[in-house]
This record gives C-alpha cells, structure tokens and sequence, in this order.
C-alpha cells in the first residue's frame, strides 16, 4: 500500500516472514495499546544501534558527537512539533515514567505551597496509581467526574480548584473511548488560577494537534509507541518560562536531562521517536480523515444491529476509536466471538485480564452490565476499508448468535 505521500509501505502480512500462523494472524484493530512500528522510523533508528553507537554525553570525541547530534536534531523536531523549546524536552521511557515524573515531581517539589491535586476519574492508570501513591503520603486528590459523554464539566474543574492546589492533571485523549478534553479551556482556567497543568497526551501526539502555548500546558506526558514509533520511549515536556516548573527528579544518576531523569539517553529510540511524530504531524490531517472514513464505515454496519451504542461523544474524539457496549452479550464471550478475525481489546489493554468492568465506562454512568460486554476498536495507519467490512460482518453474525445461546442457557 501507499501512504498519502505516496511512499510505498510494506503492511507486515506482506513482508516475506516465513511462518503460516504468522500469516493467519487476525486483523490488528488494537492501535490504543499499541501501534506497528513504521518502516520509515525503522529506517531513521537503524544507523544508531551500529554506526552511529556513541554515547550522546561522550563530549570527548566523534562517537559521541555523531550520537548528540541525532538527539538534538530528534529533541529539535519534538519541540517543534508541540511549540515548545528544545531543552523544555525531557526524554523518559515512556508515557507512564512521563506521568510519574510530572506528577511526583511537582508534588515534592510544590508540597510547601500546597498538597491538594486535581484529576479526573477516566484517567489511565498511569496518572491515577502515582495520585493514589501520594494520597497514601498524605497528600490529597480530587478525582472530577466526567459527563455522560466522556468530557470533563469545566465548571466543576473550576470550582475544585482551591488555594492549595498546586496541580491540574487531565488527559489530552482517552486510552479507551477516545474522548479529547478541552485542553485550551482547561489551560486558560489553571492559568487563571496559577495552577500547574499537566496533560498526558500519549494517545494524542501525532493525531491531534498539541500547542503548549495555545493551550497553556506546562507538563505533557508523551510517548513513541501509540503513533508508529519505538516502544520504551517518551518524554516529559517541562515549560521553562512564564511560569517555570520546578520538578524534583525521580531518578537520579549521571545527571543527564538538565539533571531531571538520569541514565544513558538511547539514541536509536529516541531518533525514531522523533521521526514517528514527523510523519504523524505531517500525514495527520488526510489520515484523520481517512481513519474517519473507516471508523463510520464499522459503525454503520455494527449499528444495523439492536442494542450496539457508542461510548464517548460521537466527535470528539480521536478518528481511530469506536468503543461500543453491546447489549445482553457477555464481555469475555464476544471477545472470544471475534478472535478469529479481530485483535480488538475490552477496556483497557492493561487491565483486560480483570473482570472488572472498566473505570472509564464506569464513570460514564452505564450500569454495569452494559459495561461488561464492550468492545474497543483502535483503527489505525495500516487499515483498510476491507478490513473493517470484514470485522464488522464477524461482528454482525456473532452478536445475535451469542446472544441466542445466552437466552436458552440459563444463566447460574
Ligand atoms: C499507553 C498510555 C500510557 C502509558 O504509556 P507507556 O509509554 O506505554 O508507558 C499512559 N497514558 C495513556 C493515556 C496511554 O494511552
């Protein structure tokens, strides 16, 4: 297939890998838990892991020149890509070492002026587990609800601001309904109140557009492998000026990142890092658009059926996701229903092995039985509108068959 700048892409069934069940696998509809690595950041990463080898802070010589040099160009790129400077570009392991940094760190470092924080119930875990960690320190959280669209009431944001506050911590995009914030509004109210405000886009870079200035942001939580880049690399952007964030480091060692996140930088992930966001950015509007496209192509098929609704509100939200909760079908038993053709996730990748209804569906207000039996589809840069009539007709004769066989056997 050919992207939309007409470069040729290899879609992994048609790279020559000699294994049959490799080649059954099913359709990959999981781009929320993680994305297929691009070739083209394969490509940008390759000369780092041999030729271009040196450590980026081997200041005495050419290998650590050459390596420095991919760095400053990939930190260059990423603070482009959000408004931001280089040095405000914290390189981590990831989006959750991104969450535990800013959130962790402001705390340590704001505890004087204050020990209240604000975040939101639809939270990845990522951000909740370090607030229930500082809660068990004494520090205390407001954990707002969401509206029965997913989206925060930025009235009650407001109102739960109070003068010990010293941080504001919402998600750009949703890991599991897609639902995006109002990251400008929210911003404009931290500022007003001189509240920090700390956002984990690690669903949204790439995607939607990101402007720390425009939305006065001044932590973001990013990472590589939910945009086709590395996994095991991401980075915490830290505003420097107007205000400047202080931040207690939460690894400390050689002294790399302005002294924020110690340990050797690595190269090859973070140049492909940079490069993933570069194709992201400059591919995103004709493939929003397009994953649009596919996303309304499933959902008009799947809501011929009865009782199928749509979690989140219906636009904003990233193009990729469709979430639905499907009526009088057990959760685990639909899955199972649509194995064989789609690797698509229940709630949250990270807790599908719990039976526990998600949080995030939860605090949309279903009961919990609707809960139960959701579906997460995650559509992303290498599918096709084939796929989707496939998967959906799969869903199609599933659905009521399942449910057939779950009215004559009773239920224990
Ligand atoms: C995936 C994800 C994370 C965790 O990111 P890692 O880079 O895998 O650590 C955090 N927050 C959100 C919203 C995510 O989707």
């Amino acid at each position: 297939m050919r992207n939309a700048c007409g470069v040729e892409i290899l879609h992994w069934e048609q790279r020559a890998i000699p294994n049959q069940s490799f080649m059954q696998r099913p359709i990959y509809l999981d781009c929320h838990s993680t994305t297929p690595m691009d070739e083209r950041v394969l490509e940008a990463m390759l000369p780092y892991f041999t030729e271009h080898f040196g450590n980026p802070s081997s200041t005495t010589h050419a290998y650590g020149w050459e390596a420095e040099a991919g760095v400053k160009q990939a930190r260059q790129m990423l603070a482009d890509a959000i408004n931001a400077a280089p040095e405000e570009i914290i390189f981590t392991s990831g989006a959750t070492e991104a969450n535990n940094l800013a959130i962790k760190g402001v705390a340590e470092a704001y505890f004087s002026k204050g020990c209240h924080i604000v975040t939101v119930q639809t939270e990845h875990r990522a951000v909740l587990d370090p607030c229930g960690y500082l809660e068990s320190l004494g520090f205390e959280i407001t954990y707002l609800p969401v509206q029965s669209d997913g989206v925060i009431d930025l009235a009650e944001l407001e109102q739960a601001i109070r003068p010990d506050t010293i941080l504001v911590s919402v998600m750009a995009a949703n890991n599991e309904i897609g639902v995006l914030q109002p990251l400008a509004e929210i911003g404009a109210i931290c500022r007003q109140h001189q509240v920090l405000f700390h956002t984990d886009a690690a669903q949204a870079i790439g995607k939607i557009p990101l402007d720390v200035e425009a939305m006065k942001i001044d932590l973001m939580s990013l990472t590589g492998h939910k945009m086709y880049g590395p996994k095991g690399i991401g980075a915490l952007y830290v505003r420097r000026r107007h205000p400047r964030v202080r931040l207690a480091s939460q690894i400390q060692g050689g002294g790399q990142e302005r002294e924020l996140r110690a340990g050797t930088l690595y190269p090859p992930q973070i140049v492909g890092f940079a490069k993933a966001v570069e194709l992201g950015l400059a591919e995103r509007e004709s493939e929003s658009q397009r994953q649009m496209q596919l996303r309304q192509r499933l959902w008009e098929q799947l809501s011929q059926l009865e009782g199928i609704h749509l979690n989140g509100h219906p636009t904003k939200r990233l193009p990729g996701n469709l979430n639905i909760s499907v009526e009088g079908v057990d959760g685990s038993a639909l899955l199972l229903g649509l194995q064989p053709v789609a690797a698509v996730s229940s709630g949250s990748a990270c807790s599908s092995a719990s039976t526990a209804p998600s949080h995030v569906l939860t605090a949309l207000g279903h009961p919990d039985s609707l809960a139960y039996a959701s579906v997460r589809f995650g559509i992303g840069r290498f599918n096709t509108a084939a796929e989707m009539d496939q998967v959906a007709e799969q869903a199609v004769t599933t659905i009521p068959s399942l449910r057939q066989a779950q009215s004559v056997v009773p239920q224990v």
